[in-house]
C-alpha cells in the first residue's frame, strides 16, 4: 500500500531549460542570501535557486530572491541617457558621451559660480562595494564636495552611531549564527518574518532546537510578536526609557555582571545615576509596560547565560534612534554579553549593500573607517590616491537629509542622486518635489527610468542592474559574498563603476588619479587600505569568496594563510573595543519626549514599514508580477473599535491626514494595531511619505519615520476607487 506522498501527483516544476547556474548573491536585502541565477541556451536568466552550500541561507530564498531573475527584463529599464534644459520639457535621448559632457560641465559650472559644495551627491545601499569605493573616490578626490551622503541615512544611520558612541567604531559585533548558542533574545522593532525572511528562519531553526525566550519589543503585533513569549507592546519612541528601566531592575538586584563591566567598559557611575530616575512604576507611565513585566523582562535578560539583542528600523527611525542603539549596547555590557557566542548586538541592516556603503563609500569620511577628523587618516588616503591632503575637508559635510533642506535655502544647485528615489522615500515627499524643483541641475542614475525621482531630472543615466556587473557586498554579519555577473547591461545601460569611470577622465584632477575598470582590480585596491583595519579585508580575493560562499570580515592574509575562516564576532577579547583604553562606554541616557504625538485633532499614531513582497520605493519588486500581485496598492491597518466609531468598514478607502498632507488608502480592519494606531506600509509612491514628518535624531541624523500624529476620515468611495486605479496605471 502506498502512504503520503507516493499517492499524491509529484509537483511538476516547468523545465525553464536552463544551461548554466551563475553564482550570485541577492540584491534586494542585507540578509546576504547565496542565489545561483539560471540563464538559458539564448544566455537569457530565466530562473534563481538558493545555494545549498551557503551557511547564510543553506538553499532557501525569500519571495524576492525567487523571482530575482526577473529584474533584468521588467518595464520601466532605463535604456539610453536621455537629457533635457528644463524639467517640463520633454527628454530626447543622447548617446553617453553627450549626457557625460553636460553632468562634468554642469557640476564645474555649479561649483565655479556657487562654491564647491554647492554641488551635492546622494547615493544609496545598493551599489556593489568596488563601485562605492570609486564613487567615494570621485566625490572626495576629483569632484571635492563634502555634501556627499547615502540613503543609508534613511535606514541604518542610528545603528552605525550607537556603534561608534558605544565600542569607538561602526560594525555589528554578533552574527547569525549566535541564535544557536543565546539563552534569552529581545527583538527591538524588528519584524523578521517580512523584513528578513531568511534570517527570521534561521532564529526559528534555532528556537526549534533549543528553546530560549523570545521577547518583541514593538508597538504593533507583528508577525514577530505573535511568535512571541513576551510581546512588550511599548509606546512609540520611549524605547530608551524601558532600556534605562531594564538596567534600573538589574542594578537594584544586583544581576549585573560586575568582572566584565570592571574590566571592559568606562561610564558605569553616570550610567547607574541615570537609571536610578527609571524605576520601573515611574518608567511603565512613560513607556506603556507594565512595571511587573519590566523586572520580569530584565531579570531573563541578565539571568540567561548568553542574552542577545536585535533591532532593525523600530529603533533606527526615531529622534531617539541612536540612543535607543546606545541603550541596547548599555543593557549588553552591563549583562556582559558582547562578543560571545549567543550574547551580543546585532543590527539587522537593510539593504544588500548598506554595510558595504559604511564600510567604503567614503559618505561618512574615507574609505575602510577612516574619519575625515584625523589628519593622519586623511593623509594616509591622500597620499594612496595621489591627491593633496588639502584637497579633504576636515570634517563631514551634510548628511542626505540636511542636503535637501540646504537645497530650499539655496547653498545647494546640483544634485546627482545614485540609485536613490526621495520622491518616494523622503519623509515630507511634498517639500521634497518643491526642494528638487528648484535645482539648477538634477542628475538622476538608476536602472529604472520610471523612478520618480527622474521626473524632476535634467540628466537621465541608465544604470546596469544587479548581476550584470560583478563585485561584492556586505551582509548585516559582516560576511562579504560575490555578485558574479550573468548577462551584459540592458540595453545602452551601463555599470555605475564604468559610469563613474568616464565622468572621472572629464576632471582635470581624475585624469591624474587611477580609476582601475575591472572590479577585481579595484578590490585589489580595497584589500590594501584595509590592511590592519578592524575591516580588513586583505585576506580576500573574489574566487575565494565565491569558493567559500562569503567570508565574514575581519579576515588577514594571515587568516587566509592559515585557511581560517573569518571572525565570526568583534570584541572577543577583553579590552578590545575601538576607544584608546581599549574599553568600551556606558552612556547615560536621559529622555526628552521630543515627538510628535497624537492630540485632539489627530489622535492616531501613524507608523511605517515593510512587506514582504516589496523592496524599498518598488522600483523593481511594482514590476515583477508574482511579488506585485501580493500586494498591489497600499493600505493602512486600522484597529476595528476605531474604525466602527468613525463609520469607517473593512477594505473601503479611508482619508489618512497629517499636518503635512493627506493619502488615500484602503483600510485593513485588524487587532495588529492598538486603538490608537494606524500602520500604512512605506513603499508606495504618494502615500504614506505624504504624511511624515520626518524630524531627525540630533546624533545620526536619520528621520523618525515611525512616530508622528494624523486623523482618519471617510472619504467617497467612487472617486478614491478612480483615483486608486489611476494612480496604478503607469
Ligand atoms: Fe534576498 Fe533578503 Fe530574501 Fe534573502 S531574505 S532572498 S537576501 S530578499
Amino acid at each position: 500500500m502506498l502512504f503520503g506522498r507516493n499517492v499524491k501527483n509529484p509537483v511538476k516544476m516547468a523545465d525553464k531549460g536552463v544551461v548554466k547556474w551563475t553564482y550570485s548573491t541577492c540584491g534586494y536585502c542585507s540578509t546576504g542570501c547565496s542565489i545561483e541565477i539560471g540563464s538559458n541556451a539564448a544566455g537569457k536568466p530565466v530562473s534563481t535557486r538558493g545555494v545549498g552550500g551557503a551557511d547564510v541561507n543553506r538553499g532557501k530564498l525569500c519571495l524576492k530572491g525567487i523571482f530575482e531573475y526577473q529584474v533584468f527584463e521588467a518595464p520601466g529599464r532605463g535604456e539610453k541617457p536621455m537629457m533635457r534644459n528644463g524639467i517640463h520639457e520633454p527628454y530626447r535621448s543622447v548617446n553617453w558621451d553627450q549626457a557625460l559632457d553636460k553632468m562634468a560641465s554642469e557640476i564645474k559650472r555649479i561649483q565655479r559660480s556657487y562654491g564647491r559644495d554647492s554641488f551635492a551627491i546622494v547615493s544609496t545601499g545598493q551599489l556593489l562595494t568596488e563601485e562605492f569605493y570609486t564613487l567615494g573616490k570621485l566625490a572626495r578626490g576629483v569632484i571635492g564636495s563634502n555634501n556627499y551622503d547615502g540613503n543609508t541615512t534613511l535606514c541604518m544611520a542610528s545603528a552605525v552611531s550607537g556603534y561608534k558612541r558605544s565600542f569607538g567604531s561602526d560594525g555589528p559585533p554578533g552574527c547569525y549564527e549566535d541564535f544557536e548558542h543565546t539563552d534569552c533574545l529581545i527583538a527591538w522593532g524588528s519584524n523578521l518574518p517580512e523584513q528578513h525572511p531568511i534570517i527570521y528562519w534561521r532564529l526559528k531553526e534555532a528556537l526549534e532546537k533549543r528553546k530560549f525566550p523570545l521577547i518583541v519589543v514593538d508597538p504593533r503585533v507583528t508577525m514577530l510578536a505573535q511568535f512571541a513569549d513576551i510581546h512588550l507592546a511599548i509606546t512609540p519612541g520611549t524605547d530608551v526609557v524601558l532600556q534605562n528601566a531594564l538596567i534600573h531592575v538589574i542594578l537594584a538586584e544586583g544581576l549585573e555582571d560586575r568582572d566584565y563591566i570592571d574590566e571592559n567598559t568606562t561610564g558605569f557611575e553616570e550610567l547607574a545615576a541615570e537609571v536610578q530616575n527609571y524605576d520601573p512604576e515611574t518608567a511603565s507611565k512613560l513607556c506603556g509596560i507594565d512595571a511587573e513585566t519590566i523586572r520580569t523582562v530584565a531579570r531573563y535578560y541578565a539571568k540567561a547565560d548568553r542574552a542577545m539583542s536585535i533591532w532593525t528600523m523600530g529603533i533606527n527611525q526615531s529622534t531617539h534612534g541612536s540612543d535607543g542603539v546606545v541603550g541596547i549596547n548599555n543593557l549588553n555590557l552591563v549583562t556582559g554579553n558582547i562578543g560571545k557566542p549567543g550574547g551580543t548586538s546585532l543590527s539587522i541592516t537593510g539593504q544588500c549593500n548598506a554595510m558595504g556603503t559604511r564600510e567604503w563609500s567614503s559618505c561618512s569620511g574615507l574609505p575602510g573607517y577612516r574619519v575625515l577628523e584625523k589628519p593622519e587618516e586623511r593623509e594616509e588616503i591622500a597620499k594612496f590616491w595621489g591627491v593633496d591632503p588639502e584637497f579633504f575637508p576636515k570634517q563631514r559635510g551634510l548628511t542626505e537629509t540636511d542636503i535637501f533642506p540646504a537645497i530650499e535655502a539655496g547653498d545647494i544647485k546640483g544634485l546627482w542622486l545614485v540609485a536613490t528615489n526621495p520622491m518616494t522615500s523622503m519623509p515630507n515627499t511634498d517639500r521634497i518635489r518643491k526642494t528638487l524643483e528648484k535645482l539648477e541641475c538634477l542628475v538622476v542614475q538608476d536602472c529604472y527610468a520610471d523612478a520618480e525621482s527622474n521626473q524632476y531630472a535634467h540628466i537621465f543615466l541608465p544604470a546596469a542592474t544587479w548581476a550584470e556587473k560583478e563585485g561584492v557586498f556586505t551582509n548585516t554579519e559582516r560576511r562579504v559574498n560575490i555578485t558574479r555577473q550573468v548577462k551584459a547591461p540592458y540595453a545602452d545601460s551601463k555599470s555605475d563603476l564604468e559610469i563613474f569611470n568616464l565622468l572621472a577622465k572629464r576632471f582635470e584632477q581624475g585624469q591624474k588619479i587611477e580609476f582601475p575598470e575591472r572590479p577585481s582590480e579595484v578590490f585589489e585596491e580595497m584589500k590594501q587600505l584595509s590592511k590592519g583595519r578592524l575591516c580588513d579585508i586583505s585576506g580576500m580575493s573574489h574566487d575565494l569568496i565565491e569558493q567559500k560562499r562569503g567570508i565574514q570580515w575581519p579576515y588577514t592574509e594571515d587568516q587566509a594563510k592559515r585557511g581560517e575562516k573569518g571572525a565570526q564576532r568583534l570584541y572577543t577579547e577583553p579590552r578590545s573595543f575601538r576607544y584608546k583604553d581599549g574599553r568600551a562606554k556606558l552612556i547615560p541616557l536621559p529622555f526628552i519626549n521630543d515627538n510628535e504625538v497624537p492630540d485632539e485633532e489627530y489622535p492616531f499614531w501613524l507608523n511605517s514599514g515593510r512587506l514582504v513582497e516589496h523592496w524599498h520605493t518598488r522600483t523593481k519588486t511594482g514590476k515583477i508580477g508574482n511579488n506585485n500581485k501580493f500586494s498591489p496598492i497600499p493600505f493602512m491597518e486600522m484597529n476595528p473599535e476605531a474604525a466602527e466609531e468613525l463609520g469607517i468598514r473593512h477594505q473601503t478607502y479611508a482619508r489618512a491626514v497629517s499636518r503635512r498632507g493627506d493619502a488615500v488608502v484602503m483600510v485593513m480592519l485588524t487587532q495588529r494595531v492598538p486603538k490608537n494606531m494606524v500602520f500604512i506600509p512605506f513603499h508606495f509612491f504618494d502615500c504614506v511619505n505624504r504624511l511624515t514628518l520626518g524630524l531627525l535624531d540630533p546624533h545620526s541624523r536619520q528621520p523618525a519615520f515611525k512616530q508622528q500624529a494624523v486623523r482618519i476620515e471617510t472619504v467617497d468611495q467612487d472617486v478614491a476607487a478612480r483615483m486608486n486605479k489611476a494612480s496604478r496605471n503607469y
